[in-house]
């Protein structure tokens, strides 16, 4: 394994943070797997994971068995990591400017069409290197304004060019579930069942340019655009996998989601020997826009009536909401039948707080799919 590490822009005078990648398998490669922890930095389960699979991969070295370059980023966001509030970690957004550390990624798909010109051919093996080359050259002609952009911009330099990225997150109070855009679903499909994700969120442009979505995005907008002239193939698949809520801290579940990832890099021949048995799918896909996400109509104390992970049906009462005045109690219910997947964990909830989702079949909403 070879540590490298990346200095960001440094914010203010005497500090100095750095991203550290660490690089397993051999030097020479052909396929590249990336994988990194804590974007949204107070996600702490996926930290632990990924310590998990650091010991994995080193051992899986050691024996010969990696086929792939795996880059393993198991803090990726030590900025945000350093942000507490009287006491509380506050690692979703950074504190200075309110912005998402998972939204608004670069984007530079004008800057790679210009790279491209004239350098695209009949071959789609020799495009999709020119495509990453053009990639990497405009992610480097980028000036970071400040420590976020840097840190946003080194993490796709660390990304663009994988095969495969998996983006390890975790929710509020959750079940395992994932997203991921629709056309890698069939890639991401078998790491959906060795994970035992019971929602699998997928859509084509959420319009959030979270991580996972502006590597994957940016082939399907090549595709448009240069469609029918040179075929561009869909150079990865990205996801992101939220494990369980912020509380699931645990030795016991951080191994079984570690050791689910190396079945599912084995299965996808990123290492070799044979792969585990493909265990059931816990719940088919369904598209992120036809999740139902909860809000609250009143404030007050939050008491939720669902079990995480179960299945409801239109109609079915989901949260009560108790006035602390005047002892009313409101009744949110579900407009659709799915899966509980995700819900607040914060019991207090004022007009307009989210209060959990549930996974539906038909498209329900347009526009932004992600909060911001
Ligand atoms: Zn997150």
């Amino acid at each position: 394994m070879k540590r490298i590490a990346h200095p960001l822009l440094t914010a203010t005078h005497g500090t100095q943070r750095e991203i550290v990648s660490e690089h397993f398998g051999p030097d020479v490669y052909t396929r590249k797997v990336y994988i990194q922890a804590c974007l949204h930095a107070d996600e702490t389960p996926a930290m632990l994971v990924a310590t998990d699979l650091r010991q994995r991969l080193l051992a899986l070295e050691a024996a010969g068995r990696l086929t792939a370059q795996i880059v393993l980023v198991p803090v990726a966001n030590p900025a945000g990591l350093a942000q507490f509030v009287m006491g509380a970690p506050s690692g979703r957004f950074e504190l200075a400017s309110g912005r998402n550390y998972n939204r608004d990624f670069p984007f530079p798909l004008e800057a790679i069409l210009q790279r491209v010109e004239g350098e695209l051919t009949d071959d789609a093996q020799h495009n999709l290197k020119a495509v990453r080359a053009a990639w990497q050259q405009s992610l480097e002609a980028i000036a970071p304004r400040d420590e976020m952009a840097s840190l946003q911009r080194r993490l796709m330099l660390l990304a663009h060019d994988a095969d495969l990225v998996l983006d390890l997150h975790c929710s509020r109070e959750a079940v395992m579930h994932l997203y991921t855009s629709e056309w890698s679903w069939e890639q991401v499909e078998p790491l959906a069942r060795y994970i035992g994700a019971k929602a699998s969120l997928l859509s084509v442009d959420s319009q959030a340019l979270s991580f996972d979505e502006a590597l994957s995005l940016i082939w399907w907008r090549l595709r448009e655009r240069l469609q029918g002239a040179y075929p561009i193939p869909l150079g990865n698949a990205c996801v992101t996998v939220e494990h369980r809520g912020q509380r699931d801290v645990d030795s016991a579940l951080a191994q079984q989601d570690a050791g689910a990832i190396i079945d599912y890099l084995c299965h996808a021949g990123f290492i070799s020997g044979e792969p585990a048995a493909l265990p059931e799918l816990r719940w088919p896909g369904t598209p992120l826009a036809g999740s139902e996400q909860f809000i609250a109509p009143v404030g007050g104390v939050l008491v939720h009536r669902v079990a995480l992970g179960a299945q409801v049906q239109p109609g079915e009462p989901m949260f009560d909401l108790i006035d602390p005045l005047s002892g009313e109690v409101t009744t949110v219910r579900s407009a659709t039948a799915g899966v509980l997947y995700m819900r607040r964990d914060v019991r207090f909830v004022r007009p307009g707080d989210p209060l959990g989702r549930v996974t539906g079949t038909t498209p329900i909403r347009t526009g932004k799919l992600l909060s911001a």
